[in-house]
């Protein structure tokens, strides 16, 4: 099995619900650069400071904010055995920055340790996914109010905190985030392709569709 697995799709395609299961699945991290970076936010450090001006307008934050993030990260013990990147790479020059971090570290290489999910998905699905989309601030538990609500509205059915929307899940910076991505991030799917290291998964169906189809795209590889 590989080692490394690079998940990629727009916002909101489903790849933190998926990826977290895998990482319980696996017994290996979940690291989600988003997350990363909100943190730092609201630890108020100066990787925060510069990355939420970037966060709010929906572009990317510089690629020497997230490699050092990245870098550290993937370098702590727990990530030994393998991990799974969720929102990073997001353009090309991060996945060749990914491939330098790598031979730094010099544990795992891309071709033969990793492989890249893409969660193929029509973007106006989406737009409506993201603004509908609530998080446990908490417990970090995500529902959606059309397709996975909670059983009590607003509130997490886990530990019954008041669920919050994302500053960013807004419409306007929602679908500044798809132009990004369609921009920055889209471009991967063919760069993964030519390595040969790119798997598609169609990511408009239901959770545990979905998890049935990550599934073989891990385990019968
Ligand atoms: P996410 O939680 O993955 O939707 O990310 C939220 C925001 O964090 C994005 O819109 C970007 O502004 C920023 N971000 C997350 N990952 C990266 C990355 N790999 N490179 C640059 N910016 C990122």
């Amino acid at each position: 099995m590989k080692k490394i697995f690079i998940f990629l799709g727009p916002p909101g395609s489903g790849k933190g619900t998926q990826t977290s299961k895998l990482a319980d699945k696996l017994s290996i991290p979940h690291i989600d650069t988003g997350s990363l970076l909100r943190k730092n936010i609201q630890d108020n450090t100066p990787l925060g400071v510069v990355a939420k001006g970037f966060i709010d307008k929906g572009q990317l934050v510089p690629l020497s904010v997230v490699s050092s993030v990245i870098e550290d990260r993937i370098r702590k013990e727990d990530c030994a055995q393998g991990y799974i990147l969720d929102g990073f790479p997001r353009s090309v020059e991060q996945a060749q920055e990914l491939e330098k971090i790598l031979d730094r570290i010099g544990t795992f290489n891309l071709k033969n340790d990793a492989v890249a999910i893409y969660f193929d998905i029509d973007n106006e699905i989406l737009i409506q996914r993201l603004i509908n989309r609530r998080s446990c601030p908490k417990c970090g538990t995500i529902y959606n109010l059309l397709s996975n609500p909670p059983k009590i509205m607003d509130y997490c059915d886990i530990c019954d905190t008041k669920l919050t929307l994302r500053a960013d899940d807004n419409e306007q910076t929602a679908r500044a985030r798809f132009e990004t991505y369609e921009k920055e991030t889209a471009p991967l799917e063919e760069y993964y392709k030519q390595l040969g290291i790119l798997k598609e998964l169609e990511a408009d169906k239901s959770i545990s569709e979905i998890w049935d189809n990550l599934k073989k795209v891990v385990f019968e590889d």
